[in-house]
């Protein structure tokens, strides 16, 4: 029989962070719960600072992970503004950067991710979209007017260039594939979200990439392009991925390579009582049979309950085996992802009616088995999409029910 830990310290204070404390008092757990992050602000979601808070539709109040007081509520401390810099597995004990530590009987890694950038002048910011000053400072550029490029056709990214769009702000995107967001969705559905970001007036470069970053003579920034063209704006956001915040581990033994390397059950390998989750986590698939980290906020979500049972229920483990799932607003439409597409696979468009016409849902599959889905301001269909795919759907199957669920022009490959 396992024990059940006595003072368990969370690294992290965003959603994986917050919602495994209140998972770990939600299962019951009676002991210490302590939350270390290295932002002062009270904790805050993150998908909208992209949409929402950029666009300043909501507030900040609009996107925290919990009301006022209801952390202290269930007894969970919150360590705000400081950073964890080491950690002493043998001894179990968490160093912070302010030179206090904290003791615990498990700990779970939930740092999350910082995004990649590119070199630049000083004269040139770039900015990245990844915390609450980041946000305030990319708006404040987009509100004085010059336009905006987005460097990279990834989804924070396209997110970023929808909002400004919807601002009124002269946007473009520039990607160095030939098709922006194929690597994702395959080159079919990839250029319909292209068109979908040309109809809103975006423009989409694709094919070519960013040579040199300069200050030009107005003040403006200069993006220029592999093809010669030279785009001159006041901001320049760069999307072109990120990577783990796994720094403060070096020297502890916790295993890193791409992010903290766990089991199926977030367990850190070979080292008791530490746990890692969320974007930061480098965990083993047991569906796929391969580890690799994850990007998605329901991923983080998921994990965040299921670590908490873990820790609690230690003779119950329980491992990940949920669908993957993101989902991104673009445009006003909502883009919802289900399942991966492999290298090989297949792509199969359907049409769908919708309220404001043809919306397509494209089906991914590895032969006959149905490997994700991708649908366009479809909730109710990515629902079932999720559903087939925890079910082990036949390709043939998802097909028959998308046709069930309005298909109205036979399906072409
Ligand atoms: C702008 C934006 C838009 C997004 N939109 C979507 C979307 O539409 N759909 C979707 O599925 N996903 C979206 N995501 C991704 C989603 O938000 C993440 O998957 C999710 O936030 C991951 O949660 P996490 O807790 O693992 O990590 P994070 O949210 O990255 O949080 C990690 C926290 O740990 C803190 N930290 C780092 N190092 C330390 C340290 N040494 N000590 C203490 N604290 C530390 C960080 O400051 C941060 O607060 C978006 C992300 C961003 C940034």
């Amino acid at each position: 029989m396992s024990t059940v830990p006595d003072r368990v310290v969370v690294v992290g204070s965003s959603v994986g962070g917050v919602r495994t404390a209140q998972g770990l008092r939600a299962a019951g757990f009676g002991g210490s719960v302590v939350v270390v992050g290295a932002e002062s602000e009270q904790p805050y979601d993150k998908p909208p600072l992209s949409k929402q808070l950029l666009s300043g539709e909501w507030s900040v109040a609009d996107i925290s992970l919990a009301p006022p007081g209801e952390l202290a509520d269930a007894d969970i401390e919150l360590r705000l503004g400081v950073a964890a810099g080491g950690v002493d597995v043998r001894d179990r004990q968490l160093s912070l950067v302010d030179g206090t530590t904290l003791d615990y009987d498990a700990l779970v890694v939930a740092t999350g991710v910082r995004p990649r950038t590119l070199a630049a002048p000083r004269s040139v910011p770039l900015h990245t979209v990844r915390d609450l000053a980041d946000v305030g400072s990319l708006r404040r550029a987009l509100d004085s007017g010059g336009g905006l490029v987005v460097v990279g056709g990834g989804f924070i990214g396209a997110e970023v260039a929808s909002t400004a769009a919807g601002l009124g702000v002269p946007t473009s995107i520039v990607e160095a594939l030939p098709t922006p967001f194929s690597r994702v969705l395959g080159d079919e559905v990839g250029a319909h979200l292209a068109g979908i970001h040309a109809e809103h007036g975006v423009e989409v470069i694709s094919g070519t990439g960013v040579v040199a970053l300069r200050r030009g003579p107005s003040g403006l920034s200069e993006v220029e392009l592999g093809d010669g063209r030279v785009l001159s704006v006041a901001a320049v956001t760069v999307g072109i991925g990120c990577v783990p915040n796994t720094e403060w581990l070096a020297g502890s033994g916790i295993p890193v390579d791409d992010g903290v390397v766990t089991d199926e059950f977030s367990r850190v390998s070979g080292v008791p009582d530490v746990y890692a989750i969320g974007d930061v986590a480098r965990w083993y698939d047991v569906r796929t049979g391969t580890s690799r980290r994850v990007e998605h906020w329901t991923h983080a979500f998921q994990q965040a309950q299921l670590v908490a049972h873990n820790i609690v229920h230690p003779d119950d483990l329980q491992a990940h085996e949920r669908a993957p799932y993101f989902w991104s607003d673009q445009h006003g439409i909502k883009i919802q992802m289900v399942g991966r597409r492999g290298p090989g696979d297949s792509t199969e468009i359907v049409w769908c009616d919708g309220p404001d016409g043809q919306r397509p849902v494209a089906l991914y599959a590895a032969g006959e088995r149905f490997t994700g889905g991708v649908t366009f301001g479809a909730p109710k269909i990515s629902v079932r999409l999720r559903r087939a795919w925890e079910d082990g759907a036949r390709a043939a199957d998802v097909r028959a029910l998308i046709a069930d669920l309005g298909a109205t022009q036979p399906a072409r490959t």
